[in-house]
């Protein structure tokens, strides 16, 4: 974060779980005139402590030891790292590693940068290079794939297929929507707006591959099936939206 010439300060605070802690540790800071610029929270489970990164800036002269002080002070508040920022500067060095809501490990891609590595592979391979960046999608695809089945099911995830597309526009690749789904011979038809892939890309081809290859490799490795995915529509060739036709093209012995 940068704020030219401003004192703040990052916390990364672990906190007891009890219902209302939040807005103690919110009062407390409040009471202090210290103000809360932007954070994220997660609810610890069982025993494990609930964590809040959060940037605040104190409206008075407060140090970050006085609010070390003042925050551990509070019984909800079982640890507490404080970074300060420095002529305006502050890189978080205290999250790490970042996690996504199911635990795992995750990293941030500016997705300007995601783009030109595409773009770039695109240049230098030709064609090949669209193979490359199917196959890259079809591999993130079939572990997505596997982990839902592992922790939904088949027939869950079919019944909430709305839900589980939706993950595209949490993961921020794009808003995705089904427009049809039948099970048996498998078809399927997802649109999607602002596709983090095609975005800013200009081709007389369609130039999705990544995300094509990600549908299949979640469709197969959920329905045991070989499929085929085409993309009919695409922001690259000046449509306004991508649009990708799956359909079935053998049933596999399930796993
Ligand atoms: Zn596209």
């Amino acid at each position: 974060m940068y704020i030219p010439k401003k004192n703040y300060f990052l916390l990364n605070l672990e906190m007891r779980n009890r219902l209302g802690d939040l807005a103690a540790v919110s009062h407390i800071l409040a009471e202090a005139n210290i103000e809360i610029l932007t954070g994220s929270f997660t609810r610890g489970t069982g025993s494990r402590p609930g964590t809040w990164q959060i940037f605040v800036q104190p409206l008075n002269a407060t140090t970050a030891e006085e609010m070390k002080k003042l925050l551990l002070s509070c019984p909800d508040v079982l640890a507490c790292y404080i970074k300060e920022s420095r002529d305006g500067l502050l890189v978080d060095s205290l999250t790490f590693p970042i996690k996504i809501s199911s635990g795992q490990r995750a990293m941030i891609m500016r997705n300007d940068v995601w783009n030109s590595m595409l773009q770039k592979t695109r240049e230098k391979f030709g064609s090949g290079g669209d193979v490359i960046i199917y196959e890259q999608g079809n591999m993130a695809g079939r572990m997505t794939g596997k982990e839902l089945l592992m922790a939904l099911g088949k027939d869950k995830v079919t019944q909430q297929l709305d839900q589980i597309v939706a993950m595209y526009q949490a993961l921020g690749w794009g808003r995705a929507k089904i427009l049809n789904f039948v099970q048996s011979p498998l078809s399927m038809a997802i649109r999607m707006w602002d596709s983090a892939e095609c975005m800013g890309q200009i081709s007389d081809k369609a130039t999705g591959h990544f995300i094509r290859g990600h549908i299949v490799g979640v469709v197969e490795e959920m329905y045991s099936i070989e499929s085929k995915c085409v993309e009919t529509s695409c922001l690259a060739r000046g449509n306004q939206y991508c649009e990708f036709v799956l359909e079935e093209k053998k049933r596999t012995i399930p796993k």
